[in-house]
């Protein structure tokens, strides 16, 4: 039999390069160790050689083949085909028919040359490696979308097996990370900070990259309703946003962020005292162990998402919430409602009075019901983490290989 190998080609190496010196690089890989060899784009640029070598030596003992682009590539074929093309294909978005100012042709020539030149790389890839009958998959970061082979055959056979694992299959998060996380005395720390900032108030999170699939403007309408109808809320629950920014180049993408602000600003105006104000909105991202300390502060998470392909938030803020037991608002249209359905309040984001009724719902829960519901998704995202759907990813795809070595 042939000696199987397993090979990664990605869009990016799964770790994150900062340089340290003219030929010194400190790395951090992002993935547990995994009986694979990478081959990607590095994440950074490196114009010069001697930074080229030593990343490259660097890169080698964590088994990861770096492939040098520069600068302008990476912007028209991730920027531009993957964020422009791509990425609304399979959200069911048409940004072109929406609005007059994007530049004409989105498809342009300097953007179908990049994709061009990207995929001569992993065409050249596939076939150094079509030897030892080994697939290449082009991964992004959550799921694999294109599939390069060695036959026609073998090619839609892999495909229709790489659609049937990931429907079948979703993808989690390395949970223990987050547990862990909760354990480092900074993160303890900011824990406590946060309780004594916000004593006395329920803490609602939403945390979204500032995009229209997000629903944002829709959560923050429906808290709204919810202040407006109750009250007796008005000093005792607060609504943290994180929005990180994203596409800003886009204008679709600035419209919603002024859009954002201008809601954000009438309910901080209506309901807002000399002291507080219901929403603190934040556009900026924050780091691993921030993020951390405000998922385990949480009462109530609410993601209102109009289409996502799995929602890793919700995961990380279940993982998180193992001593406070807080109540998840989820989004039907959110992959993560096919496995967390049965431990979370699922609204649909359009329908504004259903979530405020979901807040309201969500925020007096007993602590019995609260507890229940909490055990089923924290069972859940605990069982189903990435490590394993690597693992059983890997072994559907040895099947498939198999199966494909005896019609030889
Ligand atoms: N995230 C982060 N810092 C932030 C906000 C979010 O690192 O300030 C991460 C978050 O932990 C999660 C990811 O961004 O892993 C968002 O993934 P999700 O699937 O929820 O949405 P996507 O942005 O991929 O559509």
């Amino acid at each position: 039999p042939i000696k199987q190998r397993l090979l990664v080609v990605a869009n990016r190496l799964p770790v994150s390069a900062v340089r340290r010196g003219v030929d010194s690089w400190s790395l951090e890989i992002s993935v547990k160790e995994f009986e694979a060899r990478w081959i990607g784009w590095a994440g950074v640029n490196v114009p010069d050689e001697v930074g080229q070598k030593a990343l490259t030596k660097a890169l080698a003992e964590k088994r990861c083949i770096p492939v040098f682009l520069d600068e302008e590539i990476v912007h028209q074929y991730y920027n531009g085909y993957c964020n422009n093309i791509l990425w609304p294909l399979f959200h069911y978005i048409d940004f072109r028919r929406k609005t007059d100012l994007r530049p004409p042709g989105v498809f342009s020539h300097s953007l179908r040359r990049a994709r061009r030149q990207i995929k001569c790389l992993l065409m050249l890839l596939s076939n150094t490696t079509k030897r030892h009958s080994v697939y290449s998959l082009a991964l992004p970061v959550k799921q694999p979308i294109l599939v390069q082979s060695n036959s026609q055959a073998d090619e839609f056979h892999l495909l229709l097996c790489v659609l049937a694992i990931t429907l079948q299959f979703p993808i989690g998060i390395d949970s223990q990370r987050f547990t862990r996380a909760l354990e480092v005395p900074q993160v303890q720390e900011h824990i406590k900070e946060l309780k004594e900032r916000f004593a006395g108030r329920k803490v609602m999170l939403g945390v979204d990259r500032l995009d229209m699939i997000k629903g944002i403007p829709q959560k923050i309408l429906a808290f709204e309703k919810f202040l407006e109808e109750n009250p007796d809320w008005h000093d005792k629950v607060v609504l943290l946003q994180i929005a990180v920014p994203t596409r800003t180049d886009v204008p679709e993408y600035q419209k919603l962020t002024s859009q954002v602000h201008e809601i954000v600003g009438r309910i901080n105006g209506r309901f807002g005292t000399l002291t507080a104000v219901p929403i603190h909105h934040l556009d900026r991202s924050l780091d691993f162990h921030g993020l951390c300390a405000l998922y385990a502060v949480t009462d109530v998470a609410l993601v209102t998402s109009l289409r996502d392909g799995m929602n890793l938030v919700s995961y990380e803020f279940v993982a998180c919430q193992d001593s406070k037991k807080g109540v998840l608002i989820l989004s039907e249209f959110a992959g993560a409602a096919q496995s967390l359905g049965a431990g979370a309040i699922l609204i649909n984001p359009w329908n504004i009075t259903e979530v405020a009724a979901a807040i309201g719902q969500a925020l007096s829960m007993p602590v019995e019901e609260r507890e229940k519901r909490h055990r089923h998704n924290f069972e859940h995202v605990t069982t189903h983490t990435a490590q394993q759907w690597a693992e059983f990813f890997v072994s559907e795809l040895n099947d498939t290989v198999i199966e494909a070595q005896q019609r030889i």
